[in-house]
């Protein structure tokens, strides 16, 4: 007699709550954005980790993260958790695995009762030199964001991106060039992609980066020579500086020489976003997915059901039953438009 197996409905065990992503047979969250008893956090952005849990199980490189952005607030007890080591919370096994998007971010992988639940928070599938590469987990259900969760967003080839501005440094010498970056991630992977391109000179860091660079040199990834603007006795003619978007044409950046500014990020590929910030060097460097990554991690990881999150839901839900999956958007609190 044929056995028929009636699948534990999802909802059942993982299911959104007011503090975000409850693993119920696990009991704890997933990167909630309120304090918990018990979170499992994906990444050190400050959307993921948040302040005041009492229990706070990462990666070793997401803790120490934390622990610089939130001292006191990183949690009361913290839990360090390697990739690719099981652990038993509850009655689940929870697996971090690499998310490719920034150091220490982690796919959540959850196992119960012969279901894989993966969780991928922010993630991305291209190399980045600053933190471990995007590894394909096969599961159930797939919880993925969807920062760029629209057909535009087809983000360009690094080197290209890294070209372009080594190409505009070399035809302004004497004016300084002005990165905008966010400070976790995009700030350190930017230097070592100048780096592997072959830029040797100083790149220089507004006040706000250089504590994170600092933490990322001690955490084993180089960076070279980087120093902070306040230790640099000239206008900073045709030297490069990275800085906090927000200090793009700020008083801050009165001390430079007629700066050519520059953004990096996914969503310059939107050329209304560039103007509106007065960014002449437009840089599509983006450490999240862009659309045909999106399809393509659906369609790999070969989960049945797809739950979508942060970001651009509607479209990413379509296309995967387009696909053929069960799919539904996670309004989660919290979550917006990543200053990436
Ligand atoms: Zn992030
Ligand atoms: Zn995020």
């Amino acid at each position: 007699m044929a056995t028929i197996r009636i699948q534990t409905p999802f909802e059942s065990w993982l299911r959104p709550d007011a503090a975000g992503l409850c693993c119920v047979p696990g009991g704890f969250h997933i990167d909630p954005a309120r304090p918990v008893e018990r979170a499992v956090v994906t990444h050190g952005h400050s959307d993921h980790a948040r302040p005041g849990h009492n229990a706070v199980l990462a990666t070793p490189e997401t803790l120490a993260i934390m622990q610089t952005r939130l001292g006191d607030g990183a949690g009361r007890n913290r839990q360090a958790l390697l990739y690719g080591a099981p652990l038993t919370i509850g009655d689940v096994t929870v697996t971090l695995r690499p998310a490719g998007h920034i150091l220490g971010s982690a796919q959540i992988v959850i196992d119960y009762r012969g279901q894989r639940a993966v969780v991928t928070g922010d993630y991305k599938r291209r190399t980045d030199p600053t933190c471990a590469p995007f590894e394909l987990v096969t599961c159930d259900l797939l919880v993925t964001e969807a920062t760029f969760g629209l057909p535009v967003f087809r983000h360009e080839p690094d080197t290209r991106e890294i070209a372009r501005l080594l190409a505009s440094l070399a035809a302004f010498p004497e004016r300084t060039h002005q990165v905008g970056v966010y400070g976790l991630g995009k700030c350190q992977r930017l230097i070592a992609l100048l780096r592997r391109a072959g830029y040797d000179r100083t790149i220089w860091l507004h006040g706000a980066m250089v504590q994170l660079c600092a933490l990322y040199e001690n955490l084993g990834v180089r960076l070279g020579d980087v120093r902070p603007v306040s230790a640099a006795s000239t206008s900073l003619a045709g030297e490069l500086v990275l800085s906090p978007p927000s200090a793009l044409g700020d008083r801050w950046s009165r001390r430079l020489a007629d700066p050519v500014t520059a953004f990096a990020s996914g969503w310059m590929r939107v050329r209304g976003r560039a103007r509106q910030r007065g960014v002449e060097l437009p840089l599509i460097i983006s450490d999240h997915v862009d659309w045909p990554e999106i399809i393509q991690t659906i369609d790999e990881t070969a989960a049945g059901e797809i739950w979508v999150t942060h970001g651009r839901e509607e479209a990413v839900v379509y296309q995967a039953r387009k696909m053929g999956r069960r799919a539904r958007a996670l309004a989660l609190i919290g979550r917006e438009d990543e200053a990436e």
